[in-house]
């Protein structure tokens, strides 16, 4: 058993190997049954068109809350999951969820998308796209309002495979983002070659804009490369008002961070869109979502 030194001096406590492993294996043995009993949720978080606030719609990321672990972030089981194929569950699991909240905000007059995150393996099924075809005529939502966010790196695992099926779900009429840009070492000169919409800045670089001259950089020329591709630009990680600012002068389109607000539970984002949208428009919401 290894200890480090805490900030406050306590000798802080660092897993073993065999416990790491342990872990996962536990991870990867109850993650169905996690998916049945209700511990897995979807939480949204918002995004809205810069300049102004509008909102457009929102990102759903997943929570695991374990009952001997507590609160898992994504970042812990997402890449044990998918390690094996129990990602293809929970990929459908959070697209049926998304698809419900879709619908149900249309049939109050909202018209938001929601994003889902997809894992190398879904960009690898050639059944994906006609899973997600049978999902959208099931619940009757338009393409339209659904985005697909993948990594470069996810496409680059396979291209000859992953290709073909983002090809296809494009071809559906989904909106397809590179998620995590910037981070990847192909970025730039790959970009033009992937079939997709949208490129999301990632937010480390959009942490650090305050403070490092060189994430500004980045973040410009992202902003830049992206619309000389004919691609919607979104910023996540803004936190604050004056990466906010910076984002609005150079002509980013959308943003989402804590600055809008952290990812939410169903019912907390349903609380927070009402208060939003009663707030801005008083009078009903005829133009809340529309483009
Ligand atoms: P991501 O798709 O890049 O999601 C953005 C992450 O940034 C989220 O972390 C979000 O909570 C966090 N974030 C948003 N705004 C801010 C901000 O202003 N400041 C800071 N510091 N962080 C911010 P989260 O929810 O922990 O998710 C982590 C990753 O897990 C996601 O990164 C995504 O790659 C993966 N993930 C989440 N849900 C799913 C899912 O349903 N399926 C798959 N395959 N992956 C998922
Ligand atoms: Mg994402
Ligand atoms: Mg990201
Ligand atoms: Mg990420």
């Amino acid at each position: 058993r290894a200890a480090r030194n805490g900030e406050d001096g306590v000798r802080g406590y660092v897993p073993s190997m065999g416990q790491i492993f342990l872990r996962r294996f536990q991870l990867v043995t109850q993650f169905r049954q996690a998916l049945e009993s209700g511990q897995i949720e979807v939480h949204y978080q918002p995004k809205v068109a810069l300049p102004g606030k509008r909102i457009v719609g929102a990102e759903a990321l997943v929570r695991w809350s374990h009952p001997e672990y507590g609160r898992l972030s994504p970042d812990e089981f997402v890449p044990v999951v998918e390690a094996t194929g129990l990602v293809d569950a929970l990929t459908e699991f959070v697209l049926e969820r998304a698809l419900v909240r879709i619908r149900d905000w249309l049939e109050r007059g909202l018209r938001l998308s929601v994003a889902v995150n997809l894992s190398v393996r879904n960009l690898a099924d050639e059944t994906f796209p006609e899973r997600v075809r049978e999902a959208f005529d099931r619940h009757g939502v338009p393409p339209g309002l659904l985005t697909f966010e993948l990594t470069e790196s996810s496409v680059m695992a396979d291209p000859d495979r992953s290709l073909p099926v983002l090809r296809r779900l494009r071809a559906l009429g989904v909106v397809l983002a590179v998620d995590d840009f910037g981070t990847g070492y192909s970025s730039l000169a790959y970009l033009r070659q992937l079939p997709v919409d949208e490129v999301k800045i990632d937010k480390s670089f959009v942490l650090g804009m305050g403070t490092d001259l060189s994430d500004m950089a980045v973040v410009r020329s992202i902003v830049e490369l992206g619309h000389s591709l004919e691609l919607s630009v979104v910023a996540e990680g803004v936190e604050d008002d004056s990466a906010r600012d910076q984002l609005v002068r150079m002509g980013c389109d959308t943003a989402q961070g804590y600055l809008i607000s952290r990812p939410l539970s169903e019912e907390r984002f349903e609380s927070w869109l009402w208060a939003r949208t009663t707030r801005e428009y008083p009078k009903g919401a005829p133009e809340l979502g529309e483009t």
